[in-house]
């Protein structure tokens, strides 16, 4: 961002994670010890009777604090980050699907796209969530898993501030977890694994209606508070829910973000593009085993997402 002077709302806001149980709360304590041991990396534990000063609800058993944790408006980002591309000679095509992937004799890549045939020397598949047939090999690997998010109307400064002191970014300690903040101009920005499929307008409405009753679980202040803008995208999963990258299928490849993309996707991509150009792979996630999605669970097919779904809430009632 600095780089690139890209004007995306930053902020080291901190993040404040809260604990949906006792036992949740007490695992906090041991992760902070692990963190610091490991990574010599500061955690601060917010106990229960403190933490009206980090977040205006009293369903929670207490928090833990990263002061380290940033924010930013992803959509400004990526506009940035693709606006830089083009200032350093990238063409982008967008609203072009690659519909498939050869060889040439010439042993280039041959791209089939909705705008007609490309060849290329390397590819790197960035395609997350929505990796199609074109690139089966990586297609079989991810596991799609919808979420969403909505925001409310602008709030009064004054009930904002009650909400969320701090500005923090916050999330909670579920599998089928809550995430949110404020937005820059005081609007509540909630999100979570609502209706688990992929979007469209149906889980979209859905969701919408999930995550309002959600919101105002955390905050009954928000009880009468309009919803006015409702959207969902779709989340790469992979069975060890670990980020993988490296070669596949002799495309470079980088993907499994689960929901933790913004900031990763942009540092592999930088990683990729550096062994396109010759650099050292020094990629620690190269090599680990990437297994395949269970059948069911793979890109297109859904039947067994809500099975999925009932898993991880099962997690979260029995843990
Ligand atoms: C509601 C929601 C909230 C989130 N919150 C956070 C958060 O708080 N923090 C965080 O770090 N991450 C968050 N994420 C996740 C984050 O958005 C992703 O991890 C990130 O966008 C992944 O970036 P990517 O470039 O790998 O893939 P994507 O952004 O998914 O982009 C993949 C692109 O590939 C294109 N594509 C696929 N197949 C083809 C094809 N055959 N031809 C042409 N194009 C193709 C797709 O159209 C798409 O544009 C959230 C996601 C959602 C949906």
């Amino acid at each position: 961002m600095r780089e690139e002077k890209i004007e995306c709302n930053f902020s080291r806001c901190g993040h404040l994670e809260v604990a949906c149980k006792q036992s949740h709360f007490d695992g906090y304590q041991v992760s902070a010890v692990l963190v610091k041991r490991e990574f010599n990396h500061e955690l601060r534990i917010i106990p229960k009777s403190e933490l009206r000063g980090e977040i205006g609800s009293d369903i929670y058993f207490g928090g833990m604090v990263d002061e380290t944790s940033a924010g930013l408006n992803p959509a400004r980002y990526l506009a940035g980050l693709a606006l830089a591309a083009q200032r350093a000679g990238a063409c982008l095509c967008d609203h072009t699907r690659v519909t498939s992937v050869g060889r040439e004799r010439n042993n280039k890549f041959r791209m089939e796209t909705s705008k007609g045939a490309i060849t290329a020397r390397e590819i790197i598949l960035a395609s997350g969530a929505y990796t199609t047939d074109a690139t089966p090999a990586l297609r079989k690997k991810i596991i799609p898993i919808g979420s969403y998010i909505m925001a409310t109307e602008v709030l009064p400064s004054d009930l904002a501030r009650e909400l969320s002191p701090r500005n923090r970014m916050i999330y909670d300690s579920k599998h089928f977890l809550y995430y949110y903040r404020l937005t820059p101009d005081n609007r509540m920005l909630f999100g979570g694994r609502a209706a688990f499929f992929p979007e469209t307008e149906n889980t979209v409405r859905q969701s919408a209606e999930i995550l309002r009753r959600g919101m105002i679980g955390v905050y009954p202040q928000l009880g009468d508070t309009k919803i006015e803008f409702v959207w969902g995208g779709t989340l790469d999963f992979t069975l060890d829910v670990m980020p993988h990258a490296g070669k596949i299928g002799d495309m470079y490849f980088a993907a499994g973000f689960a929901g933790h993309g913004v900031a990763a996707a942009t540092w592999f991509g930088a990683k990729l593009a550096g062994l396109v150009c010759g650099d050292p792979n020094d990629i620690p996630f190269d090599g680990i085993p990437f297994r395949g999605a269970p059948l069911g669970l793979r890109s297109g097919h859904t039947w067994a997402l809500p099975l999925a779904g009932a898993w991880y809430r099962i997690l979260d009632w029995l843990t």
